[in-house]
């Protein structure tokens, strides 16, 4: 039996044991071919089942119909930063921002290269410590669309309510929260996601788009046209097959589990597990986070002194806790609990926060 850690990293992170028994029983031969999935021609019917199935999964769970494309494309969601306004911001136009993160910005700072943006809502001056309301949210009726962030994997922030955009398309980076409660995706005109952490390993991202969004794209470069992707299934050329074969293995895992309900109530139990001990001693575990912008995902906290917080990281590495390392920017602690992280392993956090701050507090 392998040794296996409770893994906390915020991506790429953990995958489902039985995702990954599934892959190494098939690894070298995969279903009686003789040859791995990853030696597989894209263009064979073994690996054509598979793409096709990873698309009608998403859907399935999802809950969306024949009106949206799943698309596989590389580039990771940053390269979805560029796509969205290369397609859909045209000259003249303005596109509309909500600026909840480093990732946000990020996406700002791409789409201001090519066209023109508005900040519609910011917690930028609060160091991102919530997620501005829907009523304080902007959006002129002509932009292009609304971009958001639901799930800010370094600020731990998390949308719980979206704002209304109108008419306007709204298209959103769900790199980090994607398909971890029950939600109607049908709200979207676009969104995406990085597969690394809640649908598979690194190597593509998983785009969602409403066929009527596709009349909008401008004309471009080839490969940056979303329907160059959508006409051929994204097999216009080579697909990240080995991904998207592991990302066809967690989705029929998340179906197992009972789809978005049954992880969306594992994803509750889990947080609550990490929040309630941080409740209990608010002074001691900071977080920053404005309670109704709390994430699911991604719970962020410091602890009294970065000593205090080396020795936390010690202490929970030794105890099979890895990951748990805020991002580089922000410092102090980050406990990331995608859905492939099991209730123990953030039952195994809380017990030892609480047992840290007996022995530290
Ligand atoms: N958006 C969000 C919310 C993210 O968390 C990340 C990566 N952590 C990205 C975008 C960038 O993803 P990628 O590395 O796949 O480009």
């Amino acid at each position: 039996m392998a040794k296996r850690a409770f893994n906390f990293y915020a991506g790429p992170s953990t995958l489902p044991l039985e995702v990954l028994e599934i892959a190494q029983k098939e690894l070298t031969d995969y279903r009686g071919s003789g040859i791995s999935i990853m030696e597989i021609s894209h263009r064979s019917p073994e690996y054509d089942e598979v793409h096709t199935a990873a698309m009608s999964l998403a859907k399935e769970i999802m809950g969306l119909g024949d009106d949206y494309k799943v698309l596989f494309l590389h580039g990771g969601a940053s390269m979805q930063f560029a796509m969205v306004p290369l397609n859909f911001l045209r000259d003249g136009q303005t596109a509309a921002y909500v600026d909840t993160g480093s990732w946000s910005s990020k996406a700002i700072k791409e789409a201001k290269k090519i066209g023109g943006v508005h900040v519609a809502g910011s917690s930028k001056d609060a160091n991102y410590a919530f997620i501005p309301k829907p009523s304080d949210i902007k959006c002129p009726g002509d932009a292009a669309y609304l971009h958001i962030t639901t799930n800010n994997t370094i600020a731990g922030t998390q949308y719980h309510e979206l704002p209304d955009a109108g008419a306007v398309p709204l298209i959103a980076d769900m790199s980090s929260d994607i398909c971890s409660r029950r939600f109607d995706y049908s709200q979207f005109s676009l969104f995406y996601a990085g597969a690394q952490k809640n649908l598979g390993p690194a190597g593509c991202a998983m785009v969602i788009v409403r066929k009527s969004m596709l009349e909008k794209c401008k004309d471009g470069l080839t490969m940056l046209d979303y329907r160059t992707h959508a006409e051929k299934d994204s097999l216009f050329n080579t697909p990240p097959c080995f991904t998207i074969y592991i990302i066809k293995l967690v989705l029929e895992w998340l179906k197992g589990k009972g789809g978005l309900a049954g992880i969306e109530k594992l994803n509750r139990a889990k947080q609550e597990a990490v929040y309630g001990v941080i409740d209990s001693a608010p002074d001691y575990f900071k977080c920053p986070v404005e309670r109704g912008s709390r994430s699911w995902m991604n719970i962020v906290f410091r602890l009294p002194s970065e000593e205090l917080e080396k020795k936390f990281l010690a202490e929970a590495k030794a105890a099979g806790l890895i990951g748990l390392k805020g991002h580089r920017s922000v410092g102090g602690i980050r406990v990331s609990l995608y859905n492939a992280m099991p209730l123990e392993g953030a039952h195994k956090v809380a017990e030892l926060m609480a047992s840290f701050k007996k022995a530290n507090g």
